[in-house]
């Protein structure tokens, strides 16, 4: 059977994260995050000994040049390396979410992202996670779905997701900082986020992920959903 190349894009806390790995494990398919490739390189900028400005285009083009970044299948199953440390957990914070949505914008980080992505999906049996998976990075995709959400919901589950581990937040700040991130995300100059035209959108608003998986499900040609290892 041949292998798909899916992509799932959206606005942040729409719940693509669950659907895509839900997804690529149904169908035995790679899984990548690429928010955290944006993340990553928020670290990077962040925790660079030489200070580095984000306005700076010369020194995010050297930073990107100079880090290694790559997925690693780990003890906690995918992990993220940076210059060879696993900085999965260090990126999920409200501030590295913010820096990740300022370095997106930047030409010459998307430029140094779109290659690597293009890398990891070359061999296809994957689903790509993103904001312009559909649009920029994989314009020939098999399938490219467009899942969003209420911002009020969407705020509420990122909160639930932080509250535990992120010492002072609060449902009011989250919700801020999401509208921004929505707002710098969609309006800036290159590979904003928006559906592609031939994307199917999905409203998980009232859904559970699994319920939004079996729409996903709808969509595939039956040889690809009628086996018996189908499990909800
Ligand atoms: O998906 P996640 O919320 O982890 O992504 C963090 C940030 O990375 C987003 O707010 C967005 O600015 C950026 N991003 C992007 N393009 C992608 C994935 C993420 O610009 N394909």
């Amino acid at each position: 059977m041949q292998r798909l190349l899916i992509t799932i894009d959206g606005p942040a806390g729409a719940g693509k994260t669950t659907v895509s790995k839900l997804l690529a494990e149904r169908l035995s398919y790679i899984y990548v995050d690429t928010g955290a490739l944006y993340r990553g390189i928020a670290l990077a900028v962040k925790t660079s000994p030489v200070p580095v400005s984000i306005d700076d285009e010369k020194a995010l083009q050297n930073l990107c040049q100079s880090v290694r970044l790559h997925f690693e299948n780990g003890e906690k199953g995918n992990c993220l390396m940076l210059n060879g440390m696993d900085i999965s957990d260090q990126i999920r914070t409200p501030e590295i979410s913010m820096l990740a949505s300022a370095v997106s914008a930047k030409t010459v980080v998307r430029e140094y992202l779109l290659d690597l992505q293009r890398e990891l999906g070359r061999q296809k049996g994957a689903v790509f996670e993103g904001r312009d998976m559909g649009t920029v990075v994989f314009p020939d995709a098999d399938l490219k779905f467009f899942i969003h959400a209420s911002l009020k919901v969407r705020a509420a589950r990122r909160y639930e997701e932080l509250r535990d581990k992120t010492k002072g937040i609060s449902p009011k700040a989250v919700e801020k900082d999401m509208e921004k991130r929505d707002h710098n995300d969609s309006s800036r100059k290159i590979a904003p986020l928006r559906p592609a035209e031939d994307a199917i959108s999905i409203d998980s608003s009232d859904l559970t992920g699994l319920q939004v998986l079996e729409r996903m499900l709808e969509y595939f040609p039956r040889q690809y959903t009628s086996t018996s290892t189908l499990v909800f």
